[in-house]
């Protein structure tokens, strides 16, 4: 394999002090993010994975978006009203608050702890959420649309000529079912793979871990410098998802692939500074990067 060049972006994001020079903001005018997942525990008892849609939100309210919806999947036995930690975030759950994703011009955040709730809302997704970012259970649901296709195919394609914004964030093991190969090519080769699934799903991949790379499809990958092992801990994904989901949300025109592809390094850089942040006083939790 050829060497390849690349670059490593800033962590200039969020710019509180820009953020609090908009005088003239208002809610409906600093991005909105609706983050889908977050399966509750199963009647009878179970895994349930709401904290993940929770943190996402949480962490895209934290970096500045106007306002921020969760839509959990119905079928569950208990679904929280509201969230204790983050009132400001609004939960709605089953088919209907899924039907107002695809009819609200938030950035929608896929998958955080979504389980199998993915699969059956990802086609209508694919096909109708303008600006979308896949995380976790989504890319999982998306598996073997993508390890079959050896050129992007008609969705991948009209969403690309659409201009509409496609970020997949899969961690090494997510990445290598998308590509159809094993963790350890991955990881040998991620600038490759990272550009590999980016050309071939006209999207902005960050394959994330040490040195997390952003790619986009015919474009110069940015890697990563910020961060730090211990966001090797549950939840810090999930974190990143809502970050890269309010930093596209703050932009709402002139959007360019090489914008956008540096919108979500930004976020990248973001998060790992935080991690950084943190560490100085205790190794973090998730819940940490976004107190
Ligand atoms: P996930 O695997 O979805 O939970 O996401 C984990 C997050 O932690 C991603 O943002 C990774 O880039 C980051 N991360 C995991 N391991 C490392 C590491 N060894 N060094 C730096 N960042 C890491
Ligand atoms: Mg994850």
């Amino acid at each position: 394999l050829a060497p390849r060049a690349w670059t490593t972006p800033s962590a200039h994001w969020p710019d509180v002090a820009a953020l609090r020079a908009a005088h003239d903001s208002h809610k409906g005018a600093r991005g909105d993010v609706l983050v889908l997942g977050g399966q509750p525990a199963p009647a009878g008892g179970g895994v349930g994975m709401t904290g993940a849609a929770i943190l996402a939100a949480r962490a895209a309210l934290r970096a500045g978006a106007g306002r921020v919806w969760v839509a959990l999947p119905a079928a569950a036995s208990y679904i929280p009203a509201f969230d204790a930690g983050a009132p400001a975030l609004m939960l709605r759950s089953g088919d209907a608050a899924f039907a107002d994703a695809l009819h609200t011009r938030a950035v929608v955040v896929a998958g955080c702890g979504g389980g199998a709730a993915m699969a059956p809302w990802l086609p209508r997704l694919l096909q109708e959420a303008p600006r979308l970012v896949l995380d976790a259970d989504a890319l999982n649901a998306l598996g073997p649309v993508a390890a079959t296709q050896a050129s992007p195919d008609t969705i991948w394609q009209t969403r690309a000529q659409r201009g509409w914004t496609t970020v997949l964030t899969p961690h090494p093991a997510e990445a290598a079912r998308l590509l159809g190969c094993d963790t350890a090519a991955v990881q040998a080769h991620r600038l490759h793979a990272a550009e590999a699934l980016a050309q071939r799903l006209q999207a902005v991949v960050a394959l994330k871990g040490s040195g997390t790379v952003v790619a986009a499809p015919d474009a110069t990958p940015y890697v990563n410098t910020s961060g730090d092992g211990l966001l090797a801990t549950a939840g810090t994904g999930d974190v990143l998802a809502g970050l890269i989901g309010a930093r596209l949300a703050a932009e709402t025109d002139g959007r360019t692939p090489e914008m956008e592809q540096r919108m979500v390094a930004e976020a990248v850089a973001a998060h790992g500074a935080l991690a950084q942040a943190w560490k100085r006083a205790w190794p973090p939790a998730a819940n940490d990067l976004i107190a």
